[in-house]
């Protein structure tokens, strides 16, 4: 059984029945079934789904997001947006996607042709996170299908009413039985699914442990994975940066989803010139900011996820004042039931350090001075991740060094960084490998076919 609870109370909401070895036997012949007949489907049929399922997103977007706040606790006006962005994503493929799928020509040096098709392969798994517990999925569940590939999905226990709705939905937008389905499951027969000839490949979005296990697995059976994997962001301000909407991002990157973005500045770096000033104004903005109820529309934090989650973070404050590092204000637990925390700030962290290296899930910031860019960008990248980064300034010359030398799979100028529907989405080094999103993420499952024609 996998039991979810309302990290807002602490509540059982639901019990799910997992599924034995015989129920997962079953659902991969249904995939390997369905995707004899999808590969070969009109790709306006399959355009035709991923519209109908971007209408559903749109329209049933306040039940789906409540759903996931009781399961996860985001402040319920950024699942909405997150519903939101789903179906943008749904329609940007139904759309923009037969494009990418086109061949492409070369003509060969003995006067023949060669040409490249994108071709399905078959069952992706996908063994998901509970953080933006729809978007992760779409992210990986769009182009599969706009592919002719099917999806199994092994969502994180703590969401299995969101897996089981997103299953309902792709049915309701016309996907053939099998071309999505939810596996309601433990990661122990995770193993097993890889190992197995019907499945050609798995994407996981998720820690570090868990993408290790599954391409472990991926490696020993030859099959291609796709990792995403979080990271620790870095937010860099610059002297000729707006001070004010920096530090409303700054807060911003801090605190969304509840702390919980893999891909939200998670360091904030500031250029000495004007450390004091901004040091100022976010201390005073981040220690203003109180939890509240996640279905309030004003509230901008939220609990965290689980109450182990909220441990692990209270751990990693612990183990940062062990370090050395100073805990400004605040990351403390809040005794009433649930999962919640206040939000913190940590400086003095050394670089370096456990602290300085390791992602911290929750709302709790790190605030470092920088002498100059050179330091901004040594400490930006003094991490073993490279997922995103967010860069301040208005001078041409530093963006180009930071477009340039921040190893992380995106910068973002002048922003909080997010994920783009129409960019590709990705990291370097323990952030993963592979891409999501765009003809980059599309093709990560296909087979470029080269067909000679002499
Ligand atoms: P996990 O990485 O454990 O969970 C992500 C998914 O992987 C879930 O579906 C989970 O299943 C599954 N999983 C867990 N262990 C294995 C395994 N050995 N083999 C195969 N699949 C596995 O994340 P947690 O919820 O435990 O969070 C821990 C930390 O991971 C966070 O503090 C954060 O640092 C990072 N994280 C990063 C995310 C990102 O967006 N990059 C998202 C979530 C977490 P199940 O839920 O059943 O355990």
């Amino acid at each position: 059984m996998i039991t979810t609870t309302n990290p807002a109370t602490g509540e059982t909401i639901a019990e799910y029945e997992t599924l034995d070895k015989a129920a997962i036997d079953r659902k991969l012949a249904r995939a390997h079934d369905s995707y004899r007949d999808w590969r070969t489907s009109e790709l306006s049929r399959r355009t035709d789904v991923l519209s109908k399922m971007g209408d559903l997103y749109e329209s049933r977007k306040d039940e789906l997001a409540r759903l996931a706040v009781t399961e996860m606790g985001k402040p319920i006006s950024q699942a909405i947006g997150e519903v939101e962005k789903c179906a943008a994503l749904l329609h940007h493929f139904a759309k923009a996607g037969p494009d990418m799928l086109k061949p492409e020509t070369w003509h060969l040096s003995d006067g023949g042709r060669a040409e490249g098709r994108w071709l399905p392969q078959g069952p992706v798994l996908a063994v998901m996170p509970w953080n933006f517990p729809y978007w992760q999925v779409v992210r990986f569940l769009a182009p599969t299908i706009l592919a002719g590939n099917v999806g199994l999905l092994k969502h994180a226990s703590i969401v299995q009413g969101v897996a089981a709705k997103m299953e309902e939905l792709a049915l309701e937008a016309g996907a053939p039985e099998g071309v999505f389905q939810n596996l309601c499951i433990g990661s122990d027969p995770i193993a097993d699914i890889i190992a197995d000839d019907r499945v050609i490949a798995a994407t996981l979005t998720g820690s570090e442990g868990a993408g290790s296990a599954v391409a472990e697995q991926a490696g020993k059976n030859l099959k291609k994975v796709v990792l995403e994997l979080g990271g620790s962001d870095p937010f860099i301000v610059m002297p000729s940066a707006d001070i004010d909407q920096a530090v409303k991002d700054a807060v911003q990157a801090r605190i969304q989803n509840n702390g919980q973005s893999c891909i939200c500045g998670k360091r904030t770096i500031v250029h000495a010139d004007i450390y004091d000033d901004f040091a100022d104004r976010f201390i005073a903005a981040l220690k203003d900011i109180e939890p509240g109820d996640p279905m309030d529309e004003d509230t901008e934090l939220g609990p965290l996820s689980s109450e182990s989650q909220r441990d692990t973070v209270l751990d990693q404050v612990s183990k940062a004042k062990e370090e050395g590092a100073t805990l400004l204000f605040g990351g403390e637990n809040i005794d009433r039931p649930g999962a919640w925390m206040t939000a913190g700030l940590l400086t003095d962290v050394e670089v370096g350090s456990e602290t300085g290296t390791d992602e911290i899930f929750g709302p709790v910031g790190q605030l470092y001075r920088a002498a100059d860019i050179d330091e901004a960008i040594r400490i930006a990248n003094a991490i073993p991740y490279g997922l995103g980064s967010a860069a301040w300034t208005h001078d041409d010359s530093e963006r180009e060094r930071f477009a340039n030398e921040i190893e992380a799979g995106m910068t973002t100028f002048n922003a909080v960084n997010g994920s783009k529907i129409e960019a590709p989405f990705g990291g370097i080094k323990r952030s993963g490998h592979g891409r999501e999103l765009s003809r980059f993420g599309l093709h990560e499952f296909m087979n470029l076919k080269t067909v000679v024609y002499p």
